[in-house]
């Protein structure tokens, strides 16, 4: 699904990201581990396309992505999350829900071009019935996907999120990316500022959601070891940038390396 070879980046003189290589097998679930600034983020914000790589390549099955925008990784099934939950503050859960299922669905459709979106836009004017479809079709999906998260937001379609809890802003921007029907989802500390109790809910609908979608490639980044077991098959630990341990949750957790890194971190 993803392979990585020799991706670099620095800041200044530290080497956040250095000579990285990493092989991640289609549908399935990757936890990434590490002490506060290994270098987490900034892998993800690589794959992703928000950070250009110094050196090295990205590839989506057969496709170098490294020097693909964001916004084409994203039409080619590359979703991600924030580590600080990014959502439109004007805008309610349902549209926020809605934008990323539109998309979903244009992309599905059209092969990704800069400014397609906008063309789009202007050629559905003539085409009004086709946009309509897509649009009540994304409607739906962002109902069902959101009816996954239980009460917490279908009690809220209509609220617009800066009002939210910081959790249901976290849900709402995993609802979203969720909704575009991502072949890679990859999730920055998803259940960061949750309680136990949520942080339990949050990990057993993303067990669900991989449940019914196995073809689905999940990476997230995760402090919280109790999740990481529950939820992957695989390990990644991240020590300055680099990979110190990999396989599965037992091999790369009680590794002397890791507990070193941690120790020392
Ligand atoms: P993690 O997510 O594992 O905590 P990050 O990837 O956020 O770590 O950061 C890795 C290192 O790179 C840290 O030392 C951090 O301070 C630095 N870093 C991250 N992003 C930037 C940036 N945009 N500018 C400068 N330094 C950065
Ligand atoms: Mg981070």
């Amino acid at each position: 699904m993803i392979s990585i070879e020799g991706l670099s980046k620095t800041f200044g003189g530290l080497h956040a990201c250095d000579d990285l290589s990493l092989s991640i097998e289609p549908g399935s679930t990757t936890a990434i581990v590490g002490p506060n600034g290994a270098g987490k983020s900034t892998l993800v914000q690589l794959i992703s396309g928000v950070m250009r790589a110094d050196a090295g390549t990205i590839r989506l099955g057969a496709t170098d992505v490294t020097r693909l925008a964001p916004a084409h990784r994203f039409s080619l099934g590359m979703v991600r999350s924030f580590q600080t939950a990014r959502v439109f503050p004007g805008m309610s859960v349902l549209d926020s829900v809605r934008v990323g299922a539109y998309y979903g669905l244009f992309y599905a459709s059209h092969p990704f071009s800069v400014g397609s979106t906008v063309r789009d836009a202007a050629a559905s004017l003539l085409r009004l019935p086709a946009w309509r479809a897509r649009y009540r079709e994304a409607e739906r999906h962002a109902l069902d996907i959101i009816g996954l998260f239980g009460e917490r937001l279908a009690t809220r379609l209509d609220h617009y999120t800066y009002t939210l809890s910081y959790a249901n802003r976290r849900r709402v921007e995993i609802a979203r990316a969720l909704a575009s029907r991502p072949r890679l989802l990859m999730l920055d500390e998803p259940t960061a500022g949750m309680n136990p109790t949520e942080t339990e809910e949050l990990a057993a609908l993303l067990r669900d959601i991989k449940a019914a979608r196995p073809e689905l490639t999940l990476i997230f980044i995760e402090h919280k070891m109790n999740v990481v077991r529950q939820m992957s098959q695989r390990v990644v630990v991240m020590d300055a940038g680099r990979i110190i341990a990999d396989g599965t949750p037992e091999q790369a957790l009680n590794d002397p390396k890791v507990i070193e890194a941690y120790l020392g971190g």
